[in-house]
This record gives C-alpha cells, structure tokens and sequence, in this order.
C-alpha cells in the first residue's frame, strides 16, 4: 500500500475526527479537511510539473504546512527530502545539490535562523532548484490555489504510476558520529514501520499524541505522524523547535494520551521549576528513543507524567527507524531497561564485528537487522551502501548490543565510543547511568580521551541539579570508588551547562572528544 492509499482509508473510516492541531497558530484539522489541504497542494505540485520520483525538499521546523506537504508529495510520487532546520547556507546548498532538489519549501524565519535570507544567498549556486515556496508567503497561497482549480482526475492518474517500493523520502541521519546520510526510503518502509510503532503502543482514532521532536527525523514524520494517520489518531504540535513548557502546556490543553522524546527532553520537562503544575493526566503512554533512555528517567516518566505504558524504541534512521521496541505488557524493569524486543516482521542478530558471525546470547557484539524497513540505500553513495547493508540485506548498525535468551535487547553504545582503557573495553552508557544515581547529577556523558599511559582516559561531562554543591573530579571518583570496577572510575570530570547536540537532541561525541583533548591541552 502507498502512503496516500492508507491515508485515504483513514479518511474514508474516521473523517470527522480531528487529525492535526498545530498549538502555536492556533489551526486545527480533521480529517475529511486534512485531506482536501493535501489534495490542493498535492494538485498545485503536479501543476508545477513535478514529475514521479522528482526530489521536493522541505526545510522548515515543525508546523502544519510540513505535514501537508508529506501527504501531498507522497500522492503524487515526489521525493520528499527533509533538510534539518539546523543547517545553515553552506550545508543547505550541499544537500539541494546533492539530493538534486527540483522544489524546496522553506519557512521564512523562526528564531535567529533567517531561512529565506539563507536560501536566497545559495540559489545561485543550485542551477537544478527550480523552484522555491515559502510557509504562509504568496508562493505557498498560490501553491494550493493553482491546486484547487485542477481537475482530481490528474491526481487518480499520478496515483495509478506508483508502486510501494518506490522511494518516497531521502531523510539524513543525525550527523552524531560524522556528516549526516541520505537514507533513501520506499512507502513500503516507512508506512509498516509507523503502522507497527502505532500497533505496539495501542494507538486508535481517541489517541492524541504530543510531537516535540522534529518531523525533519524519523522520529516525527514516521513514528509520530504516520503512526498517528494510520491508526486516525491525532498529531499535535506545541511548538516549532523544542520547548518543554510549551510541550507540557500543549499535553494538558490538549489532552494528549501520548507523549514523544529523546532522553534528554523528558529531562528538560521534569526539571521545570513549575512542573508540578502541570495536569498530565491526560497521558497513558509515548516514546522514548534516540539515544539511551537512563533508568532513572524512565522510572520518574512513568511514576511522575502518568506514562505508565511509555515504549522505548531502538533504531536508525536507515530501517525506517524502529527494530526493536519495549511492549506495554513487558515487565516493568525491561520495559526501563532494555530496548526491547524486535519489531513484527523484522530480523535482528548480534554478531563479532572481526568475523561477522552471531556471538552467544548475552554476549556483546554488533547488532544486524534485516526485513522490511531496511532502506533502498543511501541516496547516490552506492559505496557506503554497500558498507552498511551485506549481501544478505542485513544492515550493519554500527551499535554494541546484547540480547538475551528471550530476545530482549540492550544497547551498550555505539561503536565509535567504545572506550578502550589500558586494554579493557569501557560502555561509557553504564559509566554514565551509574553517575545518574548521584544526588546532584542532573545529566552526564562520558567519552574517552587519549593518554599515553593507557591509550585512553575516561571522562566525564557532567551538568549539575540547579541547586547542587560544585563537584570536582575528586569527588566524583569518591562516589564511584568500590562501587565500579577502578577502570571505570572517570579520571576527569568537566562541569558543564549543557552539551553540543544535534537538532535531533543527540549528544554530539565527537565534539566532546575534540573538546576534550583543548581542555587537557
Ligand atoms: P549519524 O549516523 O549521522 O552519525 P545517528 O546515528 O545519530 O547519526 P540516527 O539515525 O538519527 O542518526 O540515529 C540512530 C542511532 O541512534 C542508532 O544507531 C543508535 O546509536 C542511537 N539510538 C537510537 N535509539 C536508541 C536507544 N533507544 N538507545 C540507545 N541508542 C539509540
Ligand atoms: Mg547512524
């Protein structure tokens, strides 16, 4: 099935009920209106003659019109590539050119980010971009009125052309470890994927699910709003980028059942000074993923936002994402835990990344998964490619794992941070979720830095709780001291207010680690 023939059945099923509540504009949709939008801009790109399989980017942070144009670019076969509404000019002509972008729609302004000074700056050196439209300017007006004037038949014609698996969406991983991949996806990837993801947290046409992640990632645009039309349940969005005031005021206004973020947004909401103020009682479950999800932030979502049935979810953004993932009947402690277990329909495996073959269950090795929201490839890089996924079709991920004899993963970190200290190998991950247990440790991250002595040190970027006592590296040895092995033991701690991140709320290591190595000079 196509992304737009599902969500015409979704239509057809549950048009009176409300689909997109955009909170900061104060715009609200249902179904049945939903579909006539995406039809008019869907109508208005075949009449700008973007042909099936044309590239339309969309660079822009989280409103209305980015939805729409998801729905509309996958009626009619376009390419939707999302650029990250944290680039600037150098990187945005980068990816215009690269993904060969015929039409970018691109908002004007949001914050100190001057998207329309920035596109105008580079269009020079795109010859291949036709086209551009900016969010609520004349062009977008125009946009959908030259749609509304074409006959629908134009648009049954274009829908007879497409298949499943043609690709619909090149979407750019993070960037965490490196510049960021084009992960070229088919419908039929990343419409199971949200389909399943909804499958799994219960979704029906009552839910109402709050996204504070960027739709520009998979996170948004698959596991919030294709989960959510799917199932003709409810997007909500409370602000443009992340504010955990606004996301928590959108959750109580709103009523939302289900709430989304990486580890360090429910962070940010359960450190506001007036938290408790907020009714969230509305919440039954969300997501958690992207990073890993510390324990004790699992423990305080479930006991403190009422998200007794909350999922973590493991993936990437080449398989769709999702390939593993908590289920609300698993028991408490690995549903805090553990990543879970594989989704429906998928392969996964753990094997010794020397030999490529499947280590014992328990032990650590590379996680492999293959099925059907492997991508097509990265997006004309067939050498990286060919890196990634083997012969076989199973995708390398590049993370440690362990699974256990029930199929139960556990993520122990990427690949790249593994620490190696005097010879014995360092998950920074538990380093870090050990750390989480002091009482003035509000956030850590610990990377490994080089030494001559032991190839490499451990250490510790921590922010601390508004009101905590300074704490030195001395005393964080002191906490760890006989409670973790001495090699484990950070030999340098740095205080911090925050860490560098990606858009997507990623901790940025490989800056850390350049950092690192100015600071000890
Ligand atoms: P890049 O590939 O450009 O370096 P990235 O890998 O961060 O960036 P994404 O595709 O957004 O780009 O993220 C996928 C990665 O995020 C996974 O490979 C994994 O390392 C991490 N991740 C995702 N979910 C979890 C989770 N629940 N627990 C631990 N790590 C996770
Ligand atoms: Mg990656």
């Amino acid at each position: 099935e196509t992304i737009g023939a599902n969500l015409e059945r979704t239509v057809a099923r549950w048009g009176d009920r409300e689909a997109l509540v955009d909170v900061p504009t104060h715009r609200r949709w249902t179904y049945s209106e939903l579909d006539v939008e995406v039809d008019e801009l869907a109508l208005g790109l075949l009449e700008l003659g973007i042909a099936k399989g044309e590239r339309v980017g969309i660079w822009s942070p989280n409103c209305a019109e980015w939805v729409l144009l998801q729905y509309a670019t996958a009626k009619i076969g376009a390419v939707l590539v999302n650029v990250n509404p944290a680039y600037r000019s150098h990187e945005l002509a980068y990816v215009i050119n690269q993904s060969g972008l015929r039409l970018l729609v691109s908002a004007v302004q949001h914050k100190t980010s001057d998207y329309r000074g920035m596109v105008e700056q580079v269009r020079g050196d795109c010859p291949g971009l036709s086209d551009v439209v900016y969010i609520g300017e004349q062009s977008w007006t125009d946009l959908v009125a030259n749609g509304s004037r074409v006959d629908h038949v134009r648009l049954h014609e274009r829908e007879a052309l497409l298949g499943a698996d043609d690709p619909i969406n090149i979407q750019y991983t993070s960037g965490t470890t490196g510049f960021p991949k084009g992960a070229t996806l088919s419908h039929h990837n990343i419409l199971n994927n949200g389909f399943f993801v909804g499958e799994l947290v219960h979704y029906s046409e009552l839910d109402r699910i709050c996204i504070p992640v960027p739709f520009y990632h998979c996170f948004g645009m698959v596991m919030g709003n294709l989960a959510a039309t799917s199932h003709g349940a409810c997007m909500v969005i409370p602000a443009p980028s992340f504010d955990p005031a606004a996301t928590l005021a959108a959750v109580q206004d709103e009523q939302c059942t289900s709430l989304y973020g990486v580890p360090t947004m429910f962070i940010g909401e359960l450190g506001l000074a007036d938290f408790a103020d907020y009714d969230l009682t509305s919440l039954r479950t969300g997501i958690m993923a992207g990073s890993p999800c510390p324990v004790e932030v699992m423990k305080r979502v479930v006991a403190e936002m009422h998200m007794a049935e909350v999922a973590i979810c493991y993936g990437m953004t080449e398989t769709s994402p999702v390939s593993t993932m908590t289920r609300s009947d698993d028991d408490l402690a690995r549903r805090t835990e553990t990543v879970g277990r594989t989704m429906p329909h998928l392969e996964s495996k753990v094997v010794d990344p020397a030999t490529g073959l499947t280590v014992r269950r328990g032990e650590p090795g590379e996680l492999c998964t293959r099925g059907h929201t492997v991508m097509l490839g990265y997006w004309d890089e067939p050498e990286k490619t060919a890196e990634a996924i083997d012969a076989a079709r199973w995708m390398h991920t590049g993370d440690l794992a362990t699974m256990d004899g029930d199929g139960y993963v556990n993520i122990v970190g990427r690949i790249k941070d593994l620490v190696i200290r005097g010879g014995e190998n360092v998950y920074p991950r538990e380093v870090e979720e050990f750390l989480y247990g002091h009482p003035d440790i509000a956030d850590v991250s610990v990377v490994g830095v080089p030494d001559e002595k032991y190839g490499e040190e451990l250490m510790a970027w921590i922010v601390l709780k508004p009101d905590a006592e300074p704490l030195d590296a001395e005393a964080v040895r002191a906490f760890c001291a006989g409670k973790i092995a001495h090699y484990k033991v950070p030999r340098y701690v740095h205080v911090v207010d925050g860490f560098p991140m990606t858009v997507t709320g990623k901790i940025r290591k490989v800056e850390m680690r350049e950092a690192a190595v100015e600071i000890l000079g």
